[in-house]
């Protein structure tokens, strides 16, 4: 497995290098939202120390950062009136990761409401209002 890389698109929004729309943080931990949601209220947690993903991950990063999601897989859930959530977590290219910083996926779901497909940006202004209403349930 490569080594982590410091210049990932998630390391420069940790750095402040980049913007990011953010929800919610701690000392260990950072949850910001996604710029092309596949649903409403699509967020990402991310551990502020650098891994990878769940390979090469610590006990003590996966602590915390599934703390985290769980704090905002309620939340979330609250704001948007949702009927579940789902946390997806992709490792390595074959697997589906496509930033290598560790990073859930927490998205509210409706009954009967598939998820948008991936790839597409959303409006920021929606972003930003997605977030405020995250906050306002944390
Ligand atoms: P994965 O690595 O789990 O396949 O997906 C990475 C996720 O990061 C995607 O859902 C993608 O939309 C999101 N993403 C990619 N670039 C950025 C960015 O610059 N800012 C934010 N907030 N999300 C991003």
């Amino acid at each position: 497995m490569s080594a982590y890389e410091s210049d990932n698109i998630f390391a420069k929004i940790l750095r402040g290098e980049i913007p990011a729309t953010r929800v919610y943080e701690d000392e260990e931990t950072l949850a910001f939202m996604d710029i092309m949601p596949r649903a409403d209220g699509h967020l990402l947690v991310i551990p502020k120390t650098p891994c990878r993903n769940m390979l090469d991950a610590t006990p003590a990063q996966l602590e915390t950062v599934i703390r985290t999601v769980q704090k905002l897989a309620v939340a979330s859930k609250a704001a948007f009136g949702a009927d579940g959530v789902t946390i997806q977590q992709f490792n390595e290219a074959a697997g589906g990761q496509e930033v290598f910083h560790l990073h859930f996926h927490v998205l509210p779901r409706h009954e009967g409401q598939a998820l948008r497909a991936p790839g597409q940006m959303a409006d920021m202004e929606a972003i930003a209002a997605h977030a405020e209403k995250i906050k306002a349930a944390l």
